[in-house]
């Protein structure tokens, strides 16, 4: 049987961390097997807000293709590719430009957020938008509808954007011709983590991330700074588990010994200081196959450079059958 195809990935722009990991790439490693799968390396869209620093974004190619690799994913299974390198995305995208109108691009829900967050730094005059910042779900759309895809899994924040592909695709085919399939979104069963420092997120720019990559001093460094429950003052006094970051994240990576912590700290007979470091010894041995992983690859560079021209090729091929038919439709098919 036909297996669906699964378009999903990263912007490369720093290291993996553990929000990414448990928001969605355990995701990816259970799913690659049973789908197709293309994890997109999204390097044209990481220079939407990186255009003046291409070196950034290159070497980050790299780190996010070692991370991918560390974490699980499976070259046998899913094809990594680079987005720069299947230039019938960037004609895709063109078509696809002449299907939305500039009005629907601002009433995107997350587009509208963002620009409000940068007219707060930058003023309201519009000077900080450009166009290939607003354009960001239309260039999406085409990263997916490429490829055929059929399932993306996002975050709630990502559905606007899949709502817009959705659009695109249903005009598309209204004008041209039953060309283009329409995607549907999956929700990531855990798209948020929580930061060790309590906030909603963990994401690079809040400073409150663990990498995966993260060595054992800078892991105790981050989780001895960990917030825990405000009430609970001396070693012995009880405490609720269910407010403290350390226990959240003993639950996250599967301490087995979560029902003693849960216990021993609302009655009292655990202090934070020996929970914390029970949890980086927890983390520091979860961590270490994927880093173990990712030393191989470090050292073996020429095996990830292959396997980012395999898959890189497998996208292609698959995006160059698309774009036959889109071009046949819209009559672009002069030679052969
Ligand atoms: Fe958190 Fe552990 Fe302290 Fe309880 S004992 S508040 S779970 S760090």
């Amino acid at each position: 049987m036909e297996r669906k195809v699964i378009i999903t990935g990263d912007r490369p722009t720093g290291k993996l961390h553990l929000g990414h990991y448990f928001g969605s790439i355990v995701n990816r490693v259970k799913m690659q097997k049973d789908y197709e799968t293309y994890i997109l390396i999204a390097d044209v869209q990481a220079l939407t807000d990186n255009f003046n620093n291409p070196e950034k974004v290159r070497n980050n190619v790299k780190e996010l293709a070692l991370d991918y690799l560390a974490s699980g994913i499976d070259p046998k299974y899913s094809h990594i590719y680079i987005q720069s390198m299947i230039p019938e995305v960037a004609e895709l995208t063109v078509y696809f430009s002449n299907l939305v109108t500039v009005a629907r691009l601002y009433r995107n829900p997350t587009t509208k957020f963002e620009v409000s967050q940068k007219e707060n730094i930058f003023g309201s005059s519009g000077e900080s938008i450009t166009y290939g910042f607003l354009g960001y779900p239309v260039s999406q759309a085409a990263d997916i509808v490429a490829l055929d895809g059929d399932v993306v899994p996002v975050g709630d924040d990502q559905l606007p954007h899949i709502e817009q592909t959705r659009e695109i695709v249903r005009k598309f085919n209204n004008v041209y011709g039953e060309t283009l399939k329409e995607p549907d979104a999956v929700l990531s069963p855990n798209p948020r983590i929580k930061g060790l420092d309590g906030n909603d997120k963990m994401s690079k720019s809040l400073g409150n991330a663990i990498y995966l990559a993260d060595t054992e001093e800078e892991i105790t460094k981050k989780v001895m700074s960990a917030v825990t429950d405000p009430k609970k003052i001396k070693k012995d006094d009880p405490a609720d588990p269910n407010v403290c970051m350390v226990y959240y994240y003993h639950k996250l990576i599967g301490n087995k010994n979560l029902d003693n912590v849960c216990t021993e700290c609302k009655k009292g007979a655990r202090g934070c200081v020996g929970c914390k470091k029970e949890l980086i010894n927890e983390m520091v041995n979860f961590l270490k196959p994927i880093q173990e992983r990712r030393k191989y690859y470090e050292d073996h560079p020429e095996e990830v450079e292959q396997i980012l021209k395999d898959g890189t090729e497998a996208a292609r091929n698959k995006a160059k059958e698309v774009m036959n038919r889109v071009r046949k439709n819209m009559k672009l098919d002069y030679f052969e």
